[in-house]
C-alpha cells in the first residue's frame, strides 16, 4: 500500500508539474551533483528496480567505492518542527559535491524510479557555472510540502542520503543478491549515517503560496487506492 502511495505522489507531483518554460531537457544532467536524501520507502524501489532489472553487480560497485557525500543533519520535518517552533536551527550546508554515481553519459541508470529529491530539481533557466537552477517560491514550497508528506509516509523508518540509504536496507532477504557482493560492514557504517523520518509536524507554506499549493495537497489526500483514501492512511487509519 505505502508503495502504492509513494507513486501516486510521485505522479500527481509529476502533473502539477507541467509547467510553461522549465529549461531541463535530456541529457542535461548539471543538478546530478546534489546530495540526495530518500526515505526508506524510495530506497527500497530503487533496490527492487535493480534486482529485477539484472543490476545487482553494478550497485555493488557503486555502493562499494561511493563518492563522498554528506550525512544531512535533520531530516526535513526536523527541520519544519523547528521552524514552526520558532527555534533556530541550521540544517548545514551543502559542500563537496560529487557527481552522483548513478549518472553514466549524462543519462540517469535508475530514471524511472528515480527519488522524489531528484524529481523536484528542475530550472527555468538552463543551468551553467554562473547560473544556477531558477524556480519560484511557490514551486519551491509545494516541492518542500511533498518531500515532508514523504517523509511522513515513511516515518520511523531510515531517511538520509541515498549513498547512506540503499546500503542500509541490505539486510531485507530480498536484496540479497546485492548485499553478497559487498563486505557487510558497509553497510552497519551505513546505517550508523542515516536518521529517522519522522512524522509531518506541520507544512512550512507561506499564505501567499498556500491558494496555489492547497489543491496539490488535497489531491493527493482525496486519492483513493484500494478502496482507502490517502489522507485516511497518512493519518494511520
Ligand atoms: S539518481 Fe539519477 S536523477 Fe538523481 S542525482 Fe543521480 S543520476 Fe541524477
Amino acid at each position: 500500500m505505502k508503495q502504492q502511495i509513494l507513486r501516486t505522489i510521485y505522479d500527481i507531483f509529476d502533473r502539477w508539474n507541467i509547467e510553461p518554460g522549465v529549461a531541463c531537457r535530456k541529457g542535461c544532467s548539471y543538478c546530478c551533483t546534489q546530495n540526495v536524501t530518500i526515505t526508506a520507502l524510495e530506497g527500497e524501489s530503487i533496490l527492487r528496480f535493480i534486482v529485477a532489472t539484472g543490476m545487482s553487480g553494478w550497485l555493488a560497485e557503486k555502493l562499494a567505492c561511493p563518492p563522498s557525500h554528506q550525512p544531512p543533519k535533520m531530516t526535513t520535518n526536523d527541520f519544519a518542527s523547528a521552524c514552526l517552533e520558532g527555534r533556530e536551527v541550521d540544517p548545514g550546508d551543502q559542500q563537496n559535491l560529487s557527481i552522483c554515481p548513478f549518472l553514466e553519459n549524462n543519462l540517469c541508470r535508475i530514471y524511472a524510479v528515480r527519488p522524489f529529491g531528484c524529481r523536484l530539481f528542475i530550472s527555468m533557466r538552463t543551468c551553467s557555472a554562473l547560473h544556477p537552477a531558477q524556480i519560484s517560491d511557490e514551486y519551491f514550497e509545494a516541492a518542500t510540502a511533498v518531500s515532508q508528506l514523504l517523509e511522513h509516509l515513511g516515518q520511523k523508518e531510515y531517511w538520509g542520503n541515498m549513498l547512506d540509504v540503499l546500503p542500509a536496507l541490505l539486510d531485507i532477504r530480498e536484496f540479497e543478491e546485492i548485499a553478497d557482493r559487498l563486505n557487510s560492514t558497509l553497510s552497519m557504517q551505513a546505517r550508523l549515517q542515516t536518521l529517522t523520518a519522522r512524522p509531518l509536524p506541520g507544512f512550512l507554506l507561506s499564505e501567499e503560496h498556500v491558494e496555489k499549493v492547497a489543491p496539490l495537497l488535497q489531491k493527493i489526500f482525496d486519492t483513493e487506492i484500494n478502496g482507502k483514501r490517502v489522507e485516511d492512511v497518512l493519518n494511520g487509519q
